[in-house]
C-alpha cells in the first residue's frame, strides 16, 4: 500500500501525517526537510549554535576487523579507504571506524545508546555470537547492557524509563487501521505489530 507525499508527489510505501489532517500524508524525506527548517528557526531563536548530530569515533586497531564486526552485530558498515570506515544504524547513528596511528592506542571509546527494545537487541547481538553483558534492571532505576568490540570500545545500551511514557500504549486488540492512523499509513508487517515504531517517550505494549 502506498500513498503520494503532499509535499514532493513522490510515490511512498511509509509516510507520517498531521493528527487533524489524515488525509495528508508526508514522505520521510519531506519531514527531515522540515525538521531542517525548525533547526533553522531554532538557530534564530536562540541567536547561538545549534548541536544538529554527533558522531562517536571508535579508534580500532584493524579496519576490516572491525568493520566485520559490526557488520554482524547489525550495523551497515562503509568504508571510506584502507584506514577508516563507518558503521551505521538507523538513521541517527554513525560510529566512525578509525585506524589508530602508531602513536595511538586502540580501544577506549565508549557509546551510550538508548533503544526501546534493549532486550531484542541484546538477544540479537547473542545470536550473532556476541558477548553481551545484560540488559538487567540496575538499582539506581534503568535497564541497561552492554557489548565491547574486539579493541575494547564499549557500546552501552540502555532502555528509557518507563515513567518517561507520555501516552497510555496501544493494546493488541485495537485494529490494524486504528494502529495506521496513528503511526503512518501502512498496516505494520506481523513482526513490527507487537513493537510499532512509537514515539518518543511512550512504552512497547509487549
Ligand atoms: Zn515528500
Amino acid at each position: 500500500m502506498a500513498a503520494t507525499c503532499t509535499c514532493c508527489s513522490t510515490s511512498v510505501d511509509w509516510w507520517v501525517r498531521l493528527r487533524s489532517h489524515p488525509d495528508l500524508p508526508i514522505c520521510h524525506n519531506c519531514l527531515a526537510g522540515l525538521n531542517g527548517q525548525r533547526d533553522g528557526q531554532l538557530q534564530l531563536m536562540t541567536g547561538t549554535w545549534l548541536i544538529t548530530g554527533f558522531d562517536p569515533i571508535f579508534k580500532v586497531a584493524d579496519v576490516t576487523r572491525s568493520v566485520a564486526w559490526f557488520d554482524g552485530a547489525g550495523f551497515e558498515t562503509s568504508f571510506h579507504d584502507d584506514t577508516y570506515a563507518f558503521a551505521h544504524r538507523d538513521r541517527n547513528l554513525t560510529i566512525h571506524l578509525a585506524q589508530a596511528a602508531d602513536d595511538e592506542l586502540p580501544g577506549h571509546g565508549v557509546l551510550y545508546i538508548h533503544c526501546q527494545e534493549a532486550d531484542r537487541v541484546a538477544e540479537e547481538w547473542r545470536q550473532a555470537g556476541i558477548d553481551v553483558e545484560g540488559p538487567r534492571d540496575e538499582d539506581y532505576g534503568k535497564r541497561e547492557g552492554s557489548v565491547t568490540d574486539p579493541d575494547g570500545n564499549v557500546i552501552s545500551l540502555r532502555k528509557p524509563h518507563s515513567r518517561r511514557r507520555c501516552r497510555k500504549p496501544m493494546t493488541r486488540s485495537r485494529s490494524q487501521a486504528d494502529q495506521g492512523a496513528r503511526f503512518g499509513g501502512r498496516h505494520l508487517p506481523s513482526h513490527e505489530r507487537s513493537a510499532p515504531p512509537l514515539a518518543r517517550g511512550t512504552e512497547p505494549t509487549a
